[in-house]
C-alpha cells in the first residue's frame, strides 16, 4: 500500500503540474495556430508550417486531455443529472464518431438519482473514455452506454465497445501516465479519468478481452437517496 500512496502522491503532483501549464499554454497556442494558418495559406515555406502546425496540434491534444485538472480551486461539486452530462458529451464527440463509422447508443434507466460532481471533470472522463473506444475500433462499430442505479446508492455508467481490447496483464497498470500503444497517443487520458473519479469517491473498473472489446464501468455515489435520509433524520 506504500506503493499505492506514492502513486497517488505522484498523481497529485502531476495534477498541480497540469494546473500550472495547461492554462498558460492553451491561449497562446490557439492564437499561434490561427496566425500560422493565415501565413500558411499565403504559401510561404509551406512544409515548415505544416510541421509547426502539427506539433502545435499535438500540444493542444495533450493539454486537452487533462485541461479540467487545471482548475485546482474551482472544483465546485453540484448536483447534476448524469443523463444531461452524457448527452452533452455524445453531442460533442458526434463528428468524430461519424467520421470513424462508430455509432453510440445511450440507454438510461428511468428515475435515476442525481450525482454530486464537478460537471466539467465528469464530462472530461466521458470524453476521454469515448475517445478511447472510438480509437479502439479502426473499422467502426458500436459503443453502448448504459446508465443504471445500483442498490448501494451508487450510479453505474457502462461504456461498452467492440474494439481491439486490452491484454489482461496491462489492465492493472493503465492509470500510469504516458503509457500508450498509439502512435499519436498521450497516455494521459486514463490517468486523468482515474484521478477525477477518485476525487469523486467513485470507482473506475476496466474489463477487457483482446479482439472482443472493452467495458469500462464508472461508479459514482448518488446523492438523492442520502439527501432523503438527511431530511428524515432532521425531523
Ligand atoms: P491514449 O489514448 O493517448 O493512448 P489513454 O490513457 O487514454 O492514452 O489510454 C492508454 C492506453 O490504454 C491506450 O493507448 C490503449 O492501449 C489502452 N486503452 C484505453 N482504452 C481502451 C479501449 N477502449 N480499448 C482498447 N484499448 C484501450
Ligand atoms: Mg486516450
Amino acid at each position: 500500500s506504500e506503493r499505492l500512496i506514492q502513486k497517488s502522491e505522484k498523481l497529485a503532483m502531476l495534477g498541480q503540474l497540469a494546473a500550472g501549464i495547461a492554462h498558460e499554454i492553451r491561449n497562446p497556442l490557439t492564437s499561434i495556430k490561427g496566425f500560422i494558418n493565415l501565413v500558411q495559406s499565403n504559401n510561404q515555406k509551406k512544409e515548415y508550417f505544416d510541421i509547426i502546425f502539427s506539433e502545435l496540434e499535438r500540444i493542444n491534444v495533450i493539454v486537452g486531455e487533462f485541461l479540467v485538472l487545471a482548475k485546482p480551486s474551482a472544483a465546485t461539486f453540484v448536483e447534476q443529472d448524469v443523463k444531461i452530462l452524457i448527452k452533452d458529451v455524445v453531442t460533442l464527440i458526434n463528428t468524430q464518431s461519424i467520421l470513424n463509422n462508430v455509432q453510440i447508443f445511450v440507454e438510461f434507466e428511468s428515475d435515476l438519482p442525481m450525482v454530486s460532481c464537478e460537471q466539467n471533470q465528469i464530462k472530461q472522463v466521458f470524453l476521454n473514455l469515448l475517445k478511447n473506444s472510438i480509437e479502439a475500433m479502426p473499422k467502426g462499430g458500436i459503443i453502448d452506454v448504459k446508465v443504471r442505479e445500483s442498490e448501494d446508492d451508487t450510479i453505474s455508467i457502462l461504456i461498452i465497445d467492440q474494439g481491439i481490447g486490452i491484454p489482461q496483464e496491462r489492465i492493472p497498470t493503465l492509470g500510469e501516465p504516458f503509457y500508450t500503444t498509439k502512435e499519436k497517443g498521450t497516455g494521459l487520458g486514463l490517468m486523468t479519468c482515474y484521478k477525477i473519479i477518485e476525487s469523486h469517491n467513485g470507482k473506475l473498473i476496466i474489463q477487457s478481452k483482446v479482439n472482443v472489446g472493452t467495458t469500462i464501468e464508472i461508479i459514482l455515489p448518488a446523492t438523492t437517496q442520502s439527501l432523503l435520509k438527511m431530511e428524515v433524520s432532521h425531523t
